[in-house]
């Protein structure tokens, strides 16, 4: 089976959702594909009030602003496509020949699809910087993202005494979240000298208890 549009965007996070809408908004036909579920990418793993400026939904909940996109975006006429994980780029002579453009390959649940567009838009998210040290690649040790993930996502505990490497608004976010989930977080350590993130979430774990520790790295774990 194929499918047709004018702009592709792969990718329904907000950067993916965002770029459907302004082109939709500037008359294109326009279709998205995610190989979630549900869209909003990483926005639906974060229940805390963004921070940020209002013009940027700054005091909304991330999963919050991923309905809203979505609800834009097909309100305006975007098409969305979930459980869509696309695999491959192809130019008509190498896929079945049919339509104008080039192709997307996708699968969806058990079927393999074309999607023949015009013009591409890859919105497929960014990676954590992963901090490496002896001991990295342990089982226990993880990125604020995945701790998120399990939380959030699977209701899954990533663990029971948790050390939170970063004060950023992630690290203080993350490590307020696993104390709401029931984790106990020993420390926040922070190499720099300061406390990167807003004064409102080092409050937040300083209230819990949680002691942030400023000059402070992770030699190995
Ligand atoms: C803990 C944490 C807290 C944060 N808090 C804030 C905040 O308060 N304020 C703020 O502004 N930002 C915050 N951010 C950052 C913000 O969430 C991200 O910058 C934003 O969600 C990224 O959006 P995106 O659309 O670029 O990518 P993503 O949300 O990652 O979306 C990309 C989508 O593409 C899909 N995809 C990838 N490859 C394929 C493929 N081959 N086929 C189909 N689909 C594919 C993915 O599954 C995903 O759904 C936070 C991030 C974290 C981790």
């Amino acid at each position: 089976m194929s499918l047709t549009t004018e702009i592709a965007v792969v990718g329904a996070g907000a950067a993916g959702l965002m770029a459907a809408l302004e082109a939709r908004q500037a008359g294109a036909r326009v279709t998205v594909v995610d190989e979630n579920q549900s869209p909003g990418g990483q926005l639906f793993k974060q229940l805390h009030k963004f921070f940020g400026s209002k013009a940027h939904r700054a005091g909304v909940r991330g999963f919050r602003i991923g309905e809203e996109l979505l609800a834009e975006s097909t309100g305006a006429g975007v098409d969305v496509l979930l459980n869509a994980v696309c695999w491959g780029l192809f130019a008509p002579a190498l896929a079945d020949g049919a339509g104008e453009g080039k192709n997307l390959a996708l699968r969806r649940g058990a079927k393999s699809e074309l999607l023949h567009f015009e013009k591409l838009i890859l919105a497929t998210g960014a990676q954590e910087n992963a901090l490496t040290f002896p001991g990295w690649t342990l089982p226990g040790v993880m990125g604020a993202g995945a701790a998120q993930t399990l939380m959030n996502i699977h209701r899954v505990v990533p663990g029971k005494r948790v050390l939170m490497v970063g004060a950023g608004n992630v690290g203080l976010i993350v490590s307020y979240q696993l104390l709401q989930a029931g984790a106990e977080v020993v420390a926040v350590i922070e190499g720099l000298p300061r406390i990167g993130g807003y004064g409102v979430h080092a409050s937040k774990i300083r209230r819990a208890g949680v002691p942030i520790l400023t000059r402070h790295t992770v030699l190995r774990a």
